[in-house]
């Protein structure tokens, strides 16, 4: 299926004809779920044109704003076609939202009073909220605020425990905190429909609880978005998937008007809300990052379902399976030994357009409570909507890998990670027969 200049210029990145001859031969299977995956960018694609459209996004909205940045059309209107995208009343969309742990702790501490309960029914939440929540003791947490935390496991299956979640809400029960992604675990991820199977089912029991998805890497996968089966809030990272790898920085909060409103408290301050906050010159590369992104996340799951298929042919644990449906863009593989992630995550530095001549090495990471090795060559920094990789140095030693800006990096990526572990002796090309 390559052309000669086509293996050639392969063959000078350092990839072996076998690797790619492999490498192709399970692409060559996944044509019909590749086909799906257009179809789904294609109809995002248009649900981001027709809310611009409908917004009557124009060239005056490009300008940016300092200062207090009052009556900031750019970001204003913004505001709007990321309301209208996610069929929210409103949204908070904001390079002083720093990333996507801020917009989640910016999200729950504005809607959470001392006495108020936060509930996980979804298990333990992504690690760095362990400090905003407390469950890790740290200086200026929920905890410190008197809010409290409770969580209750997935059952076995990787379902949810509606029976200890129904034990679990009582009359201080005030916010309740969805994952959608699996994060750096090895639990399945949750479609939106399951989402709202479960919000419907808190709803019946305290109406009044507000839910909140965390929406971090689960944009444009599917068709459908949280707000659309009853969550009260999403929140995401610009540097992920809405950001379509082009928004240098930032964070959103879309839902309703109430909870958007106190998050704009917070994010500035009371009496001051939305009206102030310049957009400095990012909020073009915002708009465009936005209209790129439904066909940077198809590229995204393409690689992760190419390297899923991989990976499970080779005979490691990978979640998800080569034939599941996705939920998120992330990919995890399970090596069980540190060496694997290391050459892993290796090849995937050693095919980025950015830095791939220096070394990933497991390190410390605030917020982290082992060390991690993380790989990126990216134009962000630390943008993981870029070709990524990320495996914390603890059993199972699986390896966390996502992103992609075109699916040709993240094929290149892939097979230079497979490269590594056969240079490395993980992997034998023996095993590479089709
Ligand atoms: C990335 C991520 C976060 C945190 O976002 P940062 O931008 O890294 O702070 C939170 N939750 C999930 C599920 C994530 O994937």
């Amino acid at each position: 299926m390559n052309t000669q200049e086509t293996k050639y210029i392969y063959q000078q990145l350092g990839i072996e004809e076998t690797v790619l001859e492999f490498g192709n031969r399970i692409i060559d299977q996944l044509k019909d779920r590749f086909s799906d995956i257009d179809d789904t960018a294609e109809f995002n694609q248009l649900k981001v044109i027709k809310a611009m459209q409908e917004c009557k996004v124009s060239d005056v909205h490009f300008s940016g704003s300092t200062g207090y940045g009052y009556n900031d059309l750019g970001r204003d209107t913004l505001e709007e076609v990321y309301a209208k995208i996610f069929r929210a009343e409103d949204a908070l969309v904001r390079p002083q939202i720093t990333c996507g742990t801020h917009a989640l702790a910016l999200a729950l501490s504005s809607n959470l009073r001392p006495g108020d309960e936060l509930l996980s029914p979804v298990g333990k939440p992504y690690d760095t909220l362990e400090s905003v929540i407390g469950i890790r003791k740290s200086p200026g947490s929920l905890a410190e605020y008197g809010v409290t935390y409770r969580q209750v496991e997935l059952l076995e299956d990787g379902t949810f425990d509606y029976e200890g979640i129904k034990k679990a809400i009582h009359d201080k029960t005030k916010v309740i905190t969805i994952q959608r992604s699996k994060g750096y675990q090895t639990r399945p991820s949750f479609s939106v429909t399951q989402i709202g199977e479960l919000i419907s089912f808190v709803k019946k029991i305290k109406p009044d609880v507000i839910c909140m998805v965390d929406n971090c890497y689960g944009e444009f996968v599917e068709r459908i978005e949280p707000v659309e089966v009853g969550a009260d809030m999403a929140v995401g990272s610009l540097i992920k998937n809405p950001g379509g790898g082009l928004a240098p920085i930032g964070g959103y909060i879309v839902g309703k008007k109430a909870c958007i409103e106190q998050a704009a408290y917070r994010l500035t301050s009371p009496g001051l809300g939305k009206e102030v906050g310049a957009s400095l010159g990012v909020i073009p590369s915002f708009y465009q990052g936005l209209f790129q992104a439904p066909t940077v996340v198809a590229s995204s799951l393409k690689g992760a379902i190419f390297a899923a298929n991989i990976y499970e042919y080779l005979g490691y644990s990978v979640i998800p399976n080569g034939t599941e449906s996705r939920h998120d863009i992330i990919q995890a593989v399970t090596f069980g030994t540190p060496e694997g992630v290391c050459a892993f995550c290796e090849g995937i530095q050693a095919a980025a357009p950015v830095d791939s001549f220096v070394t990933p090495v497991p390190w410390e990471m605030p917020g982290y409570d082992s060390e991690v090795i993380m790989a990126a060559g990216a134009f962000v920094q630390g943008s993981s909507i870029e070709l990524s990789a990320d495996g914390p140095m603890k059993p199972p030693y699986a390896v966390y890998f996502q992103g992609g800006l075109t699916w040709q990096h993240a094929k290149l990526g892939i097979l230079m990670s497979l490269q590594k572990l056969i240079d490395k002796q993980v992997i034998s090309k023996s095993q590479m027969v089709l």
